[in-house]
C-alpha cells in the first residue's frame, strides 16, 4: 500500500472556482464531516474498468472542423507516482491525471497546449473517463452518516449519476449575456489555459481572480446605443454586471457537476448533499 496521494477539493477549481459572488458553500457542514468520514471507508470497487472512449462536449478545432472524439487509459503505477510527485499543487495535479490519463483528443495525442485548450468542462469530463477506466463506474460509500437521522447509509453511486451540463451548440464559441441598462456582453467559455491564469493568483484574492477570468473570457461589450467596447477592463464592469457574467460562465460551462450531487436517503426520505471531489474520485490511490 503506498502512501495516498493528496489531492484537491474540486472547491478550489473548476466551475467552483468560477462562480464569484455567487460562489455559496452548499454542502453543509454535516456533509463535510460526512465526507471527510468516508475518505477512511475502504477503497472503491473496480467494477467495469477498460471503458476508454469518450465524445467531449465541445473538444478542439483544428483548420475548421471539431474532434470531440478522446480516448483515456487504465492509470498505472508509473501515472500514480507522477500523479504524486506533482506535489500539493491541485492544478498540477489535476494536469498530471490529464496529461497521464488522456491517450487522444481527436487525432491528436495528449499534450500541455491541447489540454489547456479545452473547456474546464472537457477536462473534467475527461478526469471522470480516467476514473472509469481506471476503477470502474461506481463510487461505493460505506457507514455515511446522514446527516438528518443520523442513520449510517452504504451507497453506491454510479459516475452516471453526477448531474451533467450539455452544451446546447457545441460549436458555438461566443455567446450574449444580457446586462444592465440594455448592453450585452459577448464571452466565450474559460478553457484550461484561464483556469490556470485564476490559479496563478496566490492571495486568494477572489475579486482579482474574477477580474483575471472576466479580462480573459469577454470579448467585447455592445452598449444600447451600440457602442462596442473590445476587450473591457473587468474593474470598469459594475459589480453587478460581473456578478452575471460569472453566473453565466458558471451555468453554461458543460460537464460533470460534482459539487451538485446529492441523493434521497430511504429511511427518513429527505435529501442529502454529497458533493464528489478528486479525492473521492481516486481514493483507490
Ligand atoms: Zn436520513
Amino acid at each position: 500500500m503506498t502512501e495516498p496521494v493528496v489531492l484537491p477539493d474540486f472547491n478550489s477549481f473548476g466551475d467552483q472556482a468560477l462562480k464569484g459572488l455567487e460562489s455559496p458553500e452548499e454542502a453543509t457542514a454535516a456533509t463535510q464531516a460526512l465526507l471527510k468520514e468516508d475518505r477512511n471507508s475502504g477503497e472503491p470497487t473496480v467494477s467495469n474498468p477498460g471503458e476508454c472512449h469518450l465524445t467531449l462536449e465541445r473538444g478542439v478545432c483544428r483548420e475548421g472542423t471539431w474532434y470531440r472524439d478522446a480516448e483515456v487509459k487504465e492509470l498505472t503505477g508509473a501515472d500514480e507516482e507522477a500523479i504524486a510527485a506533482a506535489g500539493s499543487s491541485s492544478y498540477r495535479v489535476f494536469e498530471t491525471l490529464l496529461l497521464r490519463g488522456v491517450r487522444t483528443v481527436g487525432a491528436e495525442f495528449m499534450n500541455r497546449k491541447l489540454a489547456s485548450e479545452l473547456l474546464i468542462g472537457d477536462r473534467e469530463f475527461l478526469v471522470m473517463a480516467i476514473r472509469r477506466a481506471t476503477f470502474g463506474n461506481d463510487l461505493e460509500f460505506e457507514e455515511l452518516p446522514c446527516p438528518h437521522c443520523e442513520e449510517l447509509v452504504d451507497l453506491t453511486v454510479p459516475l452516471d449519476a453526477i448531474p451533467f451540463t450539455h452544451l446546447d451548440h457545441p460549436e458555438q464559441t461566443e455567446y450574449d449575456v444580457p446586462l444592465r441598462r440594455g448592453a450585452v456582453a459577448v464571452v466565450r467559455l474559460p478553457t484550461g489555459d484561464d483556469q490556470a491564469a485564476v490559479l496563478a493568483i496566490k492571495d486568494g484574492n477572489a475579486a482579482k481572480q474574477d477580474s483575471e477570468i472576466l479580462g480573459r473570457c469577454v470579448l467585447r461589450v455592445r452598449d444600447a446605443d451600440g457602442t462596442v467596447t473590445r476587450r473591457p477592463p473587468a474593474t470598469s464592469l459594475s459589480m453587478s454586471d460581473r456578478k452575471a457574467i460569472l453566473k453565466f460562465l458558471a451555468d453554461t460551462q458543460p460537464g460533470p457537476r460534482y459539487g451538485d450531487f446529492s441523493f434521497t436517503h430511504d429511511t427518513c426520505g429527505k435529501e442529502v448533499p454529497l458533493p464528489i471531489s478528486l479525492a473521492v474520485l481516486f481514493r483507490g490511490m
